[in-house]
């Protein structure tokens, strides 16, 4: 605060303040998601921010640059290992395992909250960031890898989004994996190039380098083996018949030969949804199936398939291509008065209003009528509802339409028919 001796706290690096005058934006694409999960069937659940660290260790894979440098994980009081959870999917299946009956499968699921990664800020990178993510877990079949990628699809279509484009690829499965393992180990011992990272993970995962952002890396990975030549017989099927869905389901879509995921336990089909003007954080929605997922977390074998989408950079790309949605009005009916024996009118009038569902407000400050009427203006107020000692005496009120200037004195009983008749719509 300006003149205070002590220094101002400011919120810590990575984070944001959503502000009053743009929750909106985030309700309106909250609004969205919840009515095209709702139309796919898929429910909501809600798992804590924090889980066992191992939950994640065990997961996303020792590699990752999540698990090796950008996870909040921190003592409780009890000496145990907790991690505000960087991802949602490895908590859903964590909750799935949980539940007391076995759910009917597939067990269609959508997530909506916020993320902790440690790493460095950028645009559209952030430590805090909400993801809202689906997973359809205990179902093979491709059209349920396809059923992830229409939602997604449609959610944007709904969003009124045209510059989005799916990016599709499939990484086999660990039958075939072995063997385009081999092949990437060999293509990538033979070149120099990788950054100081890839060589360290190259033994470990080399498939972590096709993800790498580095530019040298990324330049060798163009060139790299692709998994799409190694697949095995049921993977390729596999991987037929989800562009046959898709196809069959009018979703356009691109092969992306060197895409790989940033979190070890997919399989099969990966993707990724981009948009052509963000710029390096370019990716709003990414995903894949996970077959072995449920048993490495101690279930018995069960498929599943799922995405992520990152809600700041979504409304990053609403703003882009001009679809944010007009803000909504803030306060319909402002109640002016003039003068100490108005005061508990206007009061009662406030509260009649707000009773029967009108959202009003009225002056806190004692300002003059004149600075009462210029402050439902800067609010948008299309309506005021005006006393002085002339209403009181006669049980009238003045309303004003705001946008024309009128005005009308009617009787008290009369208020909320005329605030209705001068605007309908707010
Ligand atoms: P990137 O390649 O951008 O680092 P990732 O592979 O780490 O992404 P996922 O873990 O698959 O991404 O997350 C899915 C989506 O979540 C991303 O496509 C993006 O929209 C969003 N996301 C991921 N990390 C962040 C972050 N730090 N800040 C904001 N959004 C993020
Ligand atoms: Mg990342």
């Amino acid at each position: 605060m300006a003149g205070s001796a002590k220094a101002a706290i400011q919120r810590p690096r990575g984070t944001q303040d959503v502000l009053p005058g743009a929750v909106y934006v985030w309700e309106y694409v909250e609004n969205a998601i919840r009515e095209v999960c709702r139309r796919y069937h898929y429910l909501e659940v809600r798992t804590p921010i924090f889980e066992h660290t191992e939950l994640f260790e065990r997961t996303t894979g020792e590699t990752t640059d999540i698990v090796e440098k950008q996870m909040y994980t921190f003592r409780d009081r009890g000496g145990r290992s907790l991690t505000l959870r960087p991802e949602g999917t490895a908590p859903v299946v964590r909750a799935y395992l949980e539940v007391p009956e076995r759910p009917l499968l597939p067990w269609k699921v959508f997530y909506l909250g916020p993320m902790f990664r440690h790493e460095r800020p950028q645009a559209g990178r952030f430590r805090q960031f909400v993801q809202f993510g689906v997973e359809a877990i205990g179902a093979d079949d491709p059209a349920l890898d396809g059923e992830v990628i229409a939602l997604a699809d449609d959610l944007f279509a709904r969003l009124g989004l045209e510059g989005l484009s799916v990016h599709l690829n499939s990484i086999g499965c660990p039958r075939c994996r072995p063997s385009y393992r081999e092949a990437l180990l060999s293509y990538f011992r033979g070149r120099e190039g990788l950054c100081a990272d890839c060589r360290r993970r190259l033994e470990v995962n080399p498939l972590r380098v096709l993800d790498c952002k580095e530019a040298s890396c990324r330049a060798l990975a163009e060139e790299a083996p692709r998994p799409t030549d190694f697949l095995c017989p049921e993977c390729r099927e596999h991987f037929d018949g989800v562009q046959a869905f898709l196809r069959h389901t009018g979703i356009p879509f691109v092969l992306a030969p060197t895409l790989v995921r940033g979190l070890d336990y997919y399989t099969r089909t990966v993707f990724e949804i981009m948009h052509g003007a963000l710029g390096a954080q370019n990716t709003v929605c990414a995903g894949g199936r996970y077959d072995g997922l449920v048993e490495q977390l101690g279930g018995d074998p069960t498929p599943g398939v799922g995405f992520a989408a990152g809600l700041e950079r979504l409304i990053t790309t609403l703003e882009l291509e001009g679809r944010l949605p007009p803000p909504p009005t803030e306060v319909q009916v402002m109640v002016a008065y003039a003068g100490n024996a108005a005061r508990p009118v206007a009061l009662d009038i406030l509260y009649r209003l707000r009773r029967s569902g009108w959202q009003a407000d009225i002056d806190y400050l004692g300002r003059s009528l004149r600075a009462q009427m210029k402050q439902a203006s800067r609010l948008g107020a299309p309506l005021v509802a005006m006393v002085g000692e002339d209403e009181v005496a006669s049980g009238e009120v003045t309303v004003r339409d705001m946008r024309t200037g009128e005005q009308v004195r009617v009787p008290l009983e009369e208020l909320e028919v005329t605030l209705r008749r001068i605007a309908p719509t707010t």
